[in-house]
C-alpha cells in the first residue's frame, strides 16, 4: 500500500474503512477541552465497550431479584455462566472449545500452567524466556525454578538478540533449542513482546522446542485480540492471556488459559486443584475424590466472578462479530500508515524498534527517542495523546483497529513532530 503525508488521505482512509462504525461502540475518554483524546494505549488498557453496562446490569438485576437462586434461574444461570464464553474464546485464539477456559488472572494462570508443565529433573531443569520478558513472567518463572530447588542462575535461559539488534531471530531461537534442548523443560515466550511489539513465530518455536522434548507455552497478553492465532494447529502445549489489553474487558478482568487437547484427559499431569475443576456431574455431591473435567476447564479452582465475566462477554461479542481476520486487515493498514508517517517525517529524532515486516508485528510500534524523549512524551500527553513511556527511551503506541482511526494516527504524528521541535 502506498501512502502520502497529506491530511486528506487520513480522512479518505477513514471514510473507506469498513470498521469505522465500531468506534462509536466504545467510550473514548475526553481531554480537558471535552474532545476525544487520541487513545493509543489499547495495548495497556482497552477502552470500554458501551455494551458492557447492559451485560453487567443484567447480572446485578438477577442477583437483586434472585439471590442465590440466580445460580440456576438467572436469565443466564451463573452455574454454567463461564461456558457462555467458551466458543468465542476458542475462535479468538484458534482453539477447540475443550482447550480453553476463562479463569483467574494472567499471572495466576501462568503459575497453574507451570505447576503442571514445569516438572524439572536434574537433567532437564531449564526454562527459556525472551530477554525483556514482561517482569511478572520473569518473577513467576524464577519463583517456580526456586520452588523446585533449582537456581535461576543455572536454570533460566534468556534469549538475547544479536549485538546491535533489538529483536530476536527465529533461527537463533531454534539454535538455542537445538543446542541445549535436552536440558530445557519449558519454553515460555511472550507471543508478542510487550516492549518491542515483535510477534514471534509461534509455530516454528513450538516445533523446534517439542522436537527436543520441551513443553512449549506462550504468554499471549499482547497477542490475544491483536493478531490471529492458531494455538491448536500450531500444537502449542499451553497458553495464558489477560482480557484487559486488546480484549477491552476492563481493568484487571479475568484471564484466559489454553491447554492443548492432547493433555485433556492425561491424569498423569499433576495440577493444583479446586472444586470448580471437578466433574460437573458429581461436583455437588461434595465427595472427597477429585475427577477433573477433561480439558482446560479441569484446571479451574474457584467458582468464577460473574460480573467480570459479563463485561468480558460484551467485549468478546464484538470480536466475534467482526472476526480477527477482518480486524487484522485494518490493523496492518493502520500500523503501516503510522510507520509511513514516522519514517517520512523530516526530523530524525526517533527510530522504530518494532519489526518493519507486518507479519512480525501487531498493532504496536515502539518508538525509540534519541534525546529529550521523556519531554516529547510529556508533550504528547499534554496535548491529548494517551500512549506510554517505557524506560529508558521508548514510547509505545498501539493504534487498535476497533476504535482508532487513520485521523488519530495522523494527529498523533503531527503532535509528536511539534513535540520533537519543542524537545529540541
Ligand atoms: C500485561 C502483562 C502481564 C500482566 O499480568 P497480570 O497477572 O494480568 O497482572 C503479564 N505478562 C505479560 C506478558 C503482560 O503483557
Amino acid at each position: 500500500m502506498t501512502f502520502t503525508d497529506d491530511k486528506n488521505l487520513a480522512e479518505k482512509l477513514d471514510s473507506e474503512d469498513a470498521l469505522k462504525d465500531h468506534r462509536s461502540r466504545f467510550f473514548i475518554p475526553k481531554n480537558k477541552n471535552g474532545n476525544d483524546v487520541i487513545y493509543l494505549c489499547g495495548n495497556s488498557l482497552g477502552l470500554q465497550p458501551k455494551s458492557v453496562r447492559n451485560f453487567v446490569e443484567q447480572e446485578l438485576k438477577d442477583w437483586e431479584m434472585l439471590g442465590v437462586e440466580g445460580h440456576f434461574y438467572a436469565k443466564n444461570p451463573w452455574m454454567p455462566y463461564h461456558e457462555l464464553l467458551t466458543e468465542q474464546t476458542a475462535r479468538l485464539v484458534g482453539a477447540k472449545p475443550i482447550e480453553v477456559v476463562v479463569m483467574n488472572t494472567l499471572t495466576v494462570n501462568l503459575h497453574l500452567m507451570l505447576v503442571s508443565f514445569y516438572r524439572p529433573t536434574t537433567l532437564r531443569h531449564k526454562i527459556v524466556i525472551e530477554a525483556h520478558a514482561f517482569p511478572s513472567d520473569r518473577y513467576a518463572v524464577e519463583s517456580q525454578i526456586r520452588f523446585h530447588g533449582f537456581d535461576p542462575k543455572l536454570s533460566l535461559i534468556e534469549l538475547q538478540p544479536r549485538a546491535g539488534e533489538t529483536i530476536l531471530r527465529t533461527e537463533d531461537i531454534e539454535d538455542v533449542l537445538d543446542a541445549d534442548g535436552d536440558e530445557i523443560a519449558v519454553v515460555l515466550i511472550g507471543g508478542v513482546n510487550y516492549y518491542t511489539g515483535q510477534v514471534f513465530d509461534m509455530e516454528r518455536i513450538t516445533t523446534a522446542g517439542q522436537a527436543q522434548g520441551c513443553v512449549v507455552g506462550f504468554d499471549l497478553a499482547h497477542a490475544a485480540g491483536n493478531i490471529p492465532l492458531k494455538l491448536h494447529e500450531w500444537n502449542v502445549d499451553f497458553a495464558v492471556w489477560c482480557s484487559y489489553k486488546y480484549l477491552n474487558a476492563g481493568p484487571g478482568n479475568i484471564a484466559g488459559c489454553f491447554v492443548h487437547e492432547r493433555h485433556a484427559t492425561n491424569q498423569a499431569i499433576p495440577r493444583f486443584t479446586g472444586w470448580w475443576g471437578q466433574n460437573k456431574n458429581i461436583r455437588f455431591n461434595m465427595g472427597p475424590t477429585f475427577d477433573p473435567i477433561p480439558g482446560a476447564e479441569g484446571w479451574q479452582l474457584s467458582n468464577p466472578p460473574i460480573l467480570p465475566l459479563a463485561a468480558l462477554r460484551a467485549s468478546l461479542e464484538i470480536f466475534d462479530e467482526v472476526g480477527m481476520e477482518t480486524l487484522r486487515e485494518k490493523s496492518v493498514r493502520l500500523t503501516s500508515y503510522l510507520e509511513y508517517l514516522l519514517n517520512n517525517h523530516p526530523s530524525k529524532m526517533f527510530s522504530i524498534i518494532t519489526p518493519a515486516d507486518s507479519a512480525q508485528r501487531g498493532c504496536q510500534l515502539s518508538i525509540r527517542t534519541k534525546e529529550g524523549g521523556k519531554k516529547i512524551f510529556d508533550h504528547l500527553m499534554a496535548n491529548g495523546v494517551v500512549c506510554d513511556w517505557r524506560e529508558p527511551d521508548v514510547i509505545r503506541v498501539a493504534p487498535v483497529p476497533l476504535y482508532n482511526s487513520f485521523t488519530d494516527v495522523f494527529r498523533f504524528v503531527e503532535i509528536l513532530a511539534s513535540g520533537t521541535e519543542a524537545g529540541g
